[in-house]
């Protein structure tokens, strides 16, 4: 029922006002390189996490778009324009070259000295408060973003052990 009137189904036209839309949203586009690296930021995260250590998932993410909105900036200056599948190499390019892991303990300062965190627990029939583990408050150096971690009893002793060796 198609219209195969050129065969191949080649368009030859203006583009139509929804294309041209497309072509203002180009900065919004490269939602495959988006998924990418927050997927690589996800297991990045994840890392750190296991560990009791904190990460600015929220300034990994800025960064990123800084570095796209730079390179598009930088790519459009003498007016040219760019086609969906160069944006998402440049985004792509930059999943690569920004280092994920810089967003770890590096990029933090401990706020406050780590508190106490004590559960509920019945023992010969007796509640009692036991201490289970520690609060670390850190705050991100850059935008001040605060990421609170629950370090367990046995490794906060053994940091704690180090810290006192330095
Ligand atoms: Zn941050």
């Amino acid at each position: 029922m198609a219209d195969e009137a050129g065969g191949l189904g080649i368009i030859s036209r203006n583009p139509t006002l929804e294309e041209q839309q497309n072509f203002i949203q180009l900065r919004r586009e490269s939602k495959d390189a988006r998924k990418i690296m927050k997927k690589k930021r996800e297991s990045v995260r994840t890392t750190y996490v296991k560990q009791h250590l904190p990460y600015c998932a929220t300034c990994a993410l800025y960064d990123f778009e800084d570095l796209i909105e730079n390179k598009i900036k930088t790519l459009t200056r003498g007016g040219a324009a760019l086609l969906h599948d160069e944006v998402n190499k440049i985004t792509l390019d930059i999943t690569k070259e920004l280092n994920l892991e810089d967003y770890g303990p590096k990029f933090f300062t401990l706020i406050t000295e780590p508190e106490p965190v004590a559960e509920q627990k019945l023992m010969d029939g007796i509640r009692n408060s036991v201490v289970t583990g520690y609060n670390y408050k850190y705050q991100c150096k850059k935008l001040g973003h605060k990421n609170t971690v629950w370090v367990p009893l046995e490794l906060h002793e053994e940091r704690s052990k180090k810290k006192r060796k330095k």
